[in-house]
């Protein structure tokens, strides 16, 4: 038997490795499951340059738990090692690129992915380590090296049938976790369910019917638990694959899922590599924002993280899917992957197929498009907001939607606008509602004007319609209800009151009266035409706007919590009833409702006020 140390080095780094890596302790299967993986592929390899002339056989991977001996075993069939090859590579190689890894991650402890650290990662979980190893070289007899979590190791020859590598892990304290079969089970779905190679986990029970019509019974039959799907739809040529298997890889993802609207396939090669499958989920309610980190990092089909937001910009990491490319460097830290060129370029690479496809959707069917919009316009709004680039792409594609249902794009918007929305300083005005029952008087009177009225009700609207105007000088949004009807789009079409100075100052008092008690409303007086209502009350759109600001950022000093009271000084009910009232009681009955009726069409009115407003109704009704 031969004994030795794994390096001159006097440094420990066992302690180090339990020590520093504990919150990704369970790494160590991936690791592991990899290497068994890469040697098989190597012996693939060379059986196909003709270099192993053996029967490659079945190459399944084999994961043993055995509890009663608290032992984790990775078993493969792949190129095996030589002594002179365990000396090598797991004295050698394996240590110095742990110890190499552990280096850099004490400098930075961001690092992501923990790719590198290898096959000594399996001294996270056991005490003890047994590799035992036979070459697929003839001539070489197998070996078993043990090693127990210090630098001392021991080497022999011992027997062993096939060629192929055992890793047998003697699980110690710090990973009696792991021999729990569920435990373990559920990691190897995790990091290892699309590996290319079988990986098997013992059996399992399948129910099978035999037999038909009356003699049909169910049989428990036991077959191979096997872990992965080692040929994940991402790798396929997408010309191959039909809408069916994307929507079955969807809920293989997500079982629980809706089915997506729609997804976008990633199969890059040049100047990178890259391919995956972004999905559109489908949003239950696109008032609330989409859940994030759904999207699953691959390597060569080895599992890395669901934080993909160092690779894909904000706005795409809402959406669902794998991306899987050898070539995001993995074991550096997050400050580095963002300075990072090639990630930059990998960024902005899928952000512009993202765009292509979706204008490829809307060329193709518009309709189709129109009718998923209002699930996913919200992506595509965002994006718009965070990425130059995908903005000036998605203008061609991005819809707005009306109160009637019908959709256009923004060029589409301002060319059917143009003529009746323009005012007297040539400036277009696109009107919106940001709640269609809620603003219900303002948007008919708009409409009935024939303008159009633009559905801006999502969280991220109020953005979306800053940012539209950011970007654009020669229109400019109001919502519906921020001024009447005629001043909404100021066309300088003047009307002339029916009411005389007099009148109009008795009128102006009495509505002083009635509202001062409340803060924040302006009166106005303003002749609207005789069928406007009586009383409107508006909030400017600057104002309006500003208070929204103010509470997003959590700060309200009350200057944007303003409305205007205007009082249509040629409303028949002025001139024909209230100045003619003899009774101060009945004419402040009279201001007290109107203005209550506008409140209440603002949504303003509510609690004590709302109450004492039904209370008096009724009793004027008895
Ligand atoms: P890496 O895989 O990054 O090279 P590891 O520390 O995981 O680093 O492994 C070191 C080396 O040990 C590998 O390069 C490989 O040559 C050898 N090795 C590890 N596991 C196996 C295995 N199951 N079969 C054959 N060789 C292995």
């Amino acid at each position: 038997m031969e004994k030795g140390n794994i390096s001159v080095q006097t440094e420990n780094i066992f302690p180090i490795i339990k020590k520093f890596l504990y919150s990704e302790q369970e790494i160590f299967l991936r690791e592991l499951v990899s290497n068994a993986v890469d040697a098989t592929n190597k012996l693939k390899v060379l059986s196909n340059k003709g270099e192993f002339k053996g029967e490659l056989g079945d190459l399944t991977i084999d994961i043993i738990l055995s509890k009663e001996d608290k032992t984790i075993t990775i078993r493969d069939r792949g190129i095996g090692m030589s002594a002179e090859e365990v000396k090598k590579y797991l004295n050698q190689v394996a240590f110095s690129s742990a110890s190499e890894f552990l280096e850099k991650y004490k400098e930075d402890s961001g690092i992501i992915g923990h790719f590198g650290l290898g096959f000594y990662s399996a001294f996270m979980v056991a005490e003890k380590v047994e590799v035992v190893t036979r070459s697929y070289k003839e001539k070489e007899s197998a070996v078993i090296w043990s090693c127990t979590g210090d630098p001392s190791y021991t080497l022999e020859e011992t027997e062993k049938d096939d060629r192929g590598t055992d890793i047998i892990l003697h699980i110690g304290e710090d990973g009696e976790e792991y021999l729990e079969k569920d435990t373990l089970e559920k990691l190897l779905y995790k990091y290892c369910g699309f590996l290319p190679i079988p990986i098997r986990f013992g059996k399992k029970e399948e129910q099978e019917t035999v037999g038909e019509g009356e003699d049909a019974k169910t049989i428990t039959k036991e077959v191979d638990h096997i872990i992965n799907n080692p040929n994940p739809l991402w790798k396929k040529n997408p010309n191959d694959i039909e809408d069916k298997d994307y929507t079955d890889f969807y809920s293989e993802l997500y079982p629980f899922g809706q089915p997506p609207l729609f997804w976008i396939h990633l199969n890059i090669d040049y100047p990178f590599n890259l391919n995956g499958i972004l999905y559109f989920p489908r949003l239950e309610n696109a008032m609330v924002e989409p859940e994030k980190n759904k999207i699953k990092l691959y390597s060569n089909q080895v599992y890395v993280t669901d934080d993909v937001s160092n690779i894909l910009p904000p706005f795409l990491m809402h959406l669902h899917g794998v991306i899987d490319s050898p070539d995001i460097p993995l074991n550096v830290s997050r400050s580095y992957l963002q300075g990072d060129q090639n990630v930059r370029k990998i960024t902005g690479y899928i952000t512009k197929k993202v765009a292509d496809k979706l204008k490829e959707l809307f060329n193709a069917d518009r309709k189709e498009f129109e009718s998923k919009w209002d699930q996913f316009g919200i992506f595509v709004k965002y994006g718009m907001i965070t990425e130059e680039k995908f903005y000036d792409k998605a203008l061609s594609f991005a819809l707005l939607k009306n109160t009637e249902g019908k959709y256009h794009t923004l060029e589409e918007h301002k060319t059917e606008t143009k003529e009746t929305q323009t005012d007297k300083n040539d400036m277009l005005t696109l009107l919106y509602a940001s709640n269609v029952k809620g603003q219900n008087s303002f948007i008919k009177s708009a409409t009935d004007r024939g303008y159009q009225v633009l559905v801006m009700d999502q969280v991220i609207d109020n953005h979306f319609v800053q940012h539209l105007e950011h970007k654009n000088s020669d229109f400019r949004f109001k919502r519906v209800d921020a001024d009447t009807i005629d001043n909404l789009i100021d066309k300088d079409e003047k009307i002339d009151s029916v009411l005389d100075e007099k009148e109009e100052a008795r009128l102006k008092e009495m509505f002083e009266e009635e509202i001062k008690s409340n803060s924040g409303l302006n009166l106005e007086m303003k002749a609207l035409t005789p069928n406007d209502k009586p009383v409107v009350i508006v909030r400017p759109e600057f104002l309006r706007r500003m208070q929204e600001m103010q509470a997003m950022q959590g700060v309200n000093t009350g200057m944007g919590d303003m409305s205007n009271v205007v009082v249509n000084t040629n409303h028949p009910i002025f001139s024909q009833k209230l100045l003619k009232m003899r009774s101060a009681e009945k004419k402040k009955q009279l201001v007290q409702t109107l203005f209550d009726l506008a409140r209440l069409n603002q949504n303003m009115l509510t609690g004590e006020e709302l109450d004492n407003f039904v209370n008096r109704n009724l009793e004027l009704l008895q």
